[in-house]
C-alpha cells in the first residue's frame, strides 16, 4: 500500500459528533481549520448511533458529517463501531458478553464487553462493518480505514463456552494428536495427562498455578482469535475500497496481541500513547514505546493514534502536562518517525466515563493555554517540509518477542516479579540517555542491518530464533545477552544442561543455576580494573570459564556468591558477546555499552551537553539530515550542535549553540 500521497503529518483526533447536537458541528468544522486538523477518527464508538435496534440503520448523520468534512478539506479516518455492542445486542443475545475466569458473566454499560469467539457477536459486528463499507466506502472524505479500537484493551481473555471449544479446535490443529499436546505441555506433572481434547478447558480458576504451557497457548490462541476477526473486518473494507489504507489502533507495550503478527496485516501502524507526566521516566518510556511501534512492521508508515493534550482521567492521579510538553511529546513521536499525531479526543465530552480525559479543545474552549498550544503545533505541521518521508537512524535493535513475554512473567518462574517492561527499561534507559537510537527486533527476523543487538532476559528461544541471533553474531554482529535467556523452548519447558539452551554457545560460560535476590539486596560489582559497581534482583551462578571460551569482565564481590562471574565477554566467529548475568546498576550497564562502538554516546553529542532529557534523533532522507533536538525540562538548555544546519521551526540558520526554552524543539535541517 503507498502511502507517498500522505507525506505530510496528520493533525486531528477522535470526533465523537453524535455527542453533541447539530449547531455544535459547524463550530467544530470552523475551529478544526483554525488549528490545522487534516485528519479525524470519525464512528468509533457509534454503533447504537448507526444500528440504534436490531436491523435499523441510520447512516444519515455520519453522512452528513463526513460531507462537512470533505466540504473542509478535512480527511476521515472511518472506523468500524465494533469496541462496543449497543445495549439490545447483549440483552437479546448475552452470549455476545465475554466470561471471567470464574465463570462470572460481563454486563453492558462500559465498552469492550464482547466475547471475540461468540457467533452473535461476530455475526452483528460482520453486518455493522459491511454497513460501514457499503454507506460510506465511496465518500470523498474518506482518508483511512480503522477497524474496531484498542483491540484487547480491557476483557483480553475470555473463558465462556464459546472460547472452549474455539480453544480446542485451535489445539487439534496446532498438535494433531492429544498425546503430542500432553508432550508439549508436560502434562504428566499433577496427572493433567489428557485423553481426548474435550477434556481440555479453557484456564480457568484452578487451586493454585495452571499449567504454564496450556497458559501460554491460550495467550497464543487468544492473539489469533482477535486477529481472525480484524482480518475479517479488513476483508469486508478492504472488498469495498482497497485503495484506502487501514489501521487499528495499538497500544504501544500491550502484552495480550502479538503486535509483530498483527503489523504484517497493516498498512499503516499507529498507536495509543499516554506516558504518566508523573513518572520521572515519562519521556524515555514514551520513546521507547515509539521505538517498539516503528519496529512492528518496517515496511509501512507509522503514527500516533490517541494521546492527550494535557491529561488522562484513568489514572488514580491524573497530573497533567507541563506547558510546552504536548508539543514536544508530538514531535518526539515525529522525530522517531511518526507519519502524524492525533488525539483523544476533539472536543472534550460534556457527560460519560471519559469527560476529564482533555480534548483538543477543552471544556473552557479557545480560552483555554491547551487550545494556545494546540494551535501552535498545528500552525507548525501545516508547514510543507518533507521530513515526514525521511528514515529514522537506528543502528541498534533490541531483541524482543511476545512469545516470550507471555512465558516469562509466568507464576511459575523463580521471580514472579521478572517483568519484561522493567527488563526493557533496563537496557533501554541508558542508551535513551546516550541518544543512541533502537529500533526492536523480533529474533526470527533479519538482523544484519544492525550494529549491535540488546538481548534481555530471551527466557523463551525457539531453536531457529537462536539460530538466527547465532548467525547475527558469527558473521560479525555484537550482542548484549542478558540473564534468564535461552531457558525454555517454544512449549516452557525447560532446554536441560546448563542454561541457555540453544543460545549456551553465547554466553562464554556456564550457568549452572539462578539465585534471585531479596528485595533490599545490594550485590556489590568488582570490575576488572578495581571500579565497583552494583547490582540487584538476581544473579546467575555461572561456572568459572576456561580462557580460551571466555573473559570474565566483572564479578559478584559481596554476600553468598562472591566471586561469580557476572559480565563475561566471548568471541564466536567474526563476532562478540557480552554476557550479563545480573541486573547491574546505571554505571555498570555504562561500562558494558562502553565497550560496544554503536552502544556509545557521540563525541558531539557529549560536547553538545545531551543526555540530561535533551533528546536527539536523526531522520535521514536521500539528500538531507532532520536532526531533532527536544529539551524534556521545565528548564532552558543550550545544546551545541556538531555542525551547521537550518532550524526549520525558528526559521533562521543554526550553527554554534542553540538555545531550547523549557520543552523546546528544533528540527534542524543539514544539506
Ligand atoms: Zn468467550
Amino acid at each position: 500500500m503507498q502511502f507517498s500521497a500522505l507525506d505530510y503529518p496528520f493533525y486531528g483526533g477522535d470526533y465523537s459528533p453524535e455527542q453533541w447536537p447539530r449547531e455544535v458541528w459547524d463550530e467544530d468544522v470552523r475551529l478544526m481549520r483554525e488549528v490545522g486538523v487534516n485528519l479525524v477518527t470519525v464512528g468509533i464508538f457509534a454503533w447504537a448511533h448507526l444500528e440504534p435496534t436490531e436491523g435499523r440503520f441510520e447512516f444519515g448523520w455520519l453522512r452528513e458529517v463526513l460531507d462537512l468534512m470533505g466540504e473542509a478539506g478535512i480527511g476521515v479516518d472511518l472506523a468500524t463501531p465494533t469496541a462496543a455492542p449497543p445495549p439490545w445486542l447483549t440483552t437479546r443475545y448475552p452470549d455476545a458478553l465475554p466470561v471471567d475466569e470464574r465463570g462470572a458473566r460481563y454486563t453492558h454499560g462500559s465498552r469492550q464487553h464482547f466475547c471475540i469467539c461468540s457467533p452473535s457477536y461476530r455475526r452483528f459486528a460482520r453486518r455493522i462493518v459491511e454497513r460501514v463499507a457499503a454507506e460510506l466506502g465511496g465518500h470523498e472524505a474518506l482518508r483511512m480505514w480503522h477497524a474496531h479500537n484498542e483491540y484487547a484493551c480491557h476483557v483480553p481473555y475470555c473463558y465462556c463456552d464459546h472460547h472452549a471449544r474455539s480453544f480446542r479446535s485451535w489445539l487439534e490443529r496446532r498438535y494433531g494428536s492429544v498425546q503430542a499436546l500432553n508432550d508439549a505441555w508436560g502434562s504428566a506433572f499433577w496427572s493433567q495427562q489428557y485423553s481426548d481434547f474435550a477434556e481440555v478447558m479453557p484456564p480457568r480458576m484452578t487451586p493454585t498455578f495452571a499449567n504454564p504451557s496450556q497458559l501460554l497457548d491460550y495467550k497464543r490462541f487468544t492473539s489469533e482469535a482477535f486477529l481472525e476477526e480484524f482480518l475479517e473486518e479488513k476483508e469486508v473494507l478492504k472488498a469495498a475500497r482497497p485503495d484506502i489504507p487501514l489501521t487499528t489502533n495499538f497500544m504501544g507495550l500491550h502484552k495480550p496481541l502479538d503486535y509483530f503478527a498483527w503489523a504484517r496485516e497493516l498498512d499503516v501502524v499507529s498507536t495509543d500513547n499516554y506516558p504518566d507526566p508523573a513518572d520521572p521516566h515519562s519521556a524515555a518510556l514514551s520513546a521507547m514505546h515509539y521505538d517498539l511501534v516503528r519496529s512492528l512492521n518496517k515496511s509501512v508508515p507509522w503514527m500516533v493514534m490517541e494521546q492527550t493534550s494535557f491529561r488522562v482521567n484513568w489514572r488514580d492521579r491524573n497530573v497533567p502536562k507541563s506547558p510546552g510538553q504536548m508539543r514536544a511529546l508530538s514531535y518526539q513521536a515525529l522525530a522517531r518517525g511518526a507519519s502524524g499525531v492525533l488525539f483523544f479526543q476533539w472536543r472534550a465530552s460534556r457527560a460519560g466515563a471519559e469527560k476529564f480525559h482533555s480534548a483538543l479543545l477543552p471544556h473552557s474552549g479557545q480560552a483555554s493555554p491547551v487550545w494556545t498550544e494546540v494551535s501552535q503545533l498545528g500552525r507548525e505541521l501545516a508547514q510543507p517540509e518533507p521530513w515526514t518521508t525521511a528514515e529514522v537512524v537506528a543502528d541498534v535493535a533490541l531483541v524482543f518477542s511476545y512469545a516470550n513475554w507471555w512465558a516469562v512473567e509466568s507464576s511459575t518462574s523463580p521471580a514472579h516479579d521478572l517483568k519484561m517492561q522493567d527488563q526493557l527499561t533496563w537496557m533501554y534507559l541508558p542508551l535513551y540517555l546516550r541518544c543512541v537510537t533502537l529500533d526492536f527486533a523480533s529474533p526470527a527476523e533479519p538482523l544484519e542491518r544492525y550494529q549491535a543487538l540488546l538481548v534481555p532476559s530471551l527466557y523463551l528461544v525457539t531453536e531457529d530464533e537462536a539460530a538466527n541471533i547465532r548467525s547475527y553474531v558469527e558473521q560479525g554482529g555484537t550482542a548484549v545477552i542478558s540473564f534468564w535467556s535461552g531457558i525454555v523452548d517454544e512449549h516452557d519447558r525447560v532446554y536441560l544442561g546448563p542454561y541457555g539452551g540453544p543460545l549456551r554457545s553465547l554466553f562464554g560460560c556456564d550457568i549452572l543455576d539462578v539465585a534471585p535476590l531479596a528485595p533490599a539486596d545490594v550485590v556489590e560489582v568488582e570490575w576488572e580494573d578495581g571500579t565497583k559497581t552494583s547490582a540487584t534482583f538476581w544473579l546467575d551462578l555461572a561456572a568459572e570459564p576456561q580462557p580460551q571460551r571466555g573473559k570474565v569482565l566483572a564479578r559478584a564481590a559481596s554476600g553468598p556468591w562472591a566471586g561469580t562471574p557476572v559480565v563475561v565477554q566471548s568471541n564466536h566467529g567474526k563476532g562478540s558477546v557480552l554476557y550479563i548475568g545480573t541486573r547491574l546498576d546505571h554505571d555498570g550497564m555504562q561500562r558494558v555499552y562502553d565497550l560496544v562502538t554503536a552502544l556509545r554516546p557521540a563525541q558531539s553529542d557529549l560536547d553538545a551537553g545531551l543526555s540530561d532529557n535533551v533528546e536527539r534523533v536523526v531522520r535521514r532522507s536521500p539528500d538531507r539530515d532532520y536532526e531533532f533536538v527536544i529539551n524534556h525540562t521545565d528548564s532552558d538548555r543550550k545544546v551545541l550542535l556538531a555542525a551547521p544546519g537550518y532550524d526549520v521551526l525558528g526559521e533562521r540558520p543554526a550553527n554554534g549553540t542553540l538555545p531550547l526554552g523549557r520543552r523546546g524543539v528544533a528540527i534542524v535541517r543539514h544539506g
